[in-house]
């Protein structure tokens, strides 16, 4: 067992004008107490969500930051409905607009987030995309339930279909032989 660098929490309102003027780089964490919508999302958050931003202007003169996140959480397993640890990252690459009209100029690489007025919650738009990035559904690596009580617990889904039928798998099998799939 490791202990992770100490790092501080991240200011929860910033300016991004300034930050982008100053050039700043933003390395710390966000307390997974801060962000609810996250904690309604998943079983539990294991620690902090750590994040690197570095806030600068692109060629175009836009105002940007990039970075990343990186967290851990628990969620259901959906075959056999207990915890599973999930570890999630997601790349940050922010433009900062005072509009959406502002927004729809920004190049394609670039998220538009609006700051309103002379303050952003930045916590609030990390939480956007810590949403965005975990996984839809969440399974254990190993069969965690045996086959034939999963097939019974969870009817109807189609990729489950498939493996239930054995003759189909046969047929495919065959048919598998030009290599199309
Ligand atoms: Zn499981």
């Amino acid at each position: 067992m490791s202990i992770p660098p100490q790092k501080t929490a991240l200011p929860r309102r910033i300016d991004a004008r300034k930050l982008v003027q100053r050039e700043q780089q933003l390395d710390g964490v966000v307390p997974s107490e801060a962000l609810p919508r996250l904690g309604e999302s998943v079983e539990s958050v294991s620690g902090d969500v750590v994040v690197e931003l570095t806030f600068s202007r692109d060629l175009q003169r836009n105002q940007m930051a990039s970075g990343h996140l990186t967290l851990d959480v628990n969620m259901l397993c959906q075959r056999c409905l207990q915890p599973v640890a999930q570890h999630v990252e997601g790349e940050l690459a922010w433009g900062f607009v005072w509009s959406e009209e502002q927004g729809k100029a920004l190049p394609k690489s670039l998220d538009p987030v609006i700051q309103e007025g002379d303050e952003l919650d930045l916590y609030q738009v990390l939480e956007d995309e810590i949403l965005l990035n975990l996984p839809m559904v969440a399974f254990h690596d190993g069969e965690c339930v045996p086959q034939e009580h999963f097939h019974s617990e969870a009817p109807g889904k189609a990729a489950d279909e498939q493996q239930e039928n054995p003759f189909k798998v046969l047929e495919q099998l065959k048919g598998s032989s030009s290599g199309s799939k």
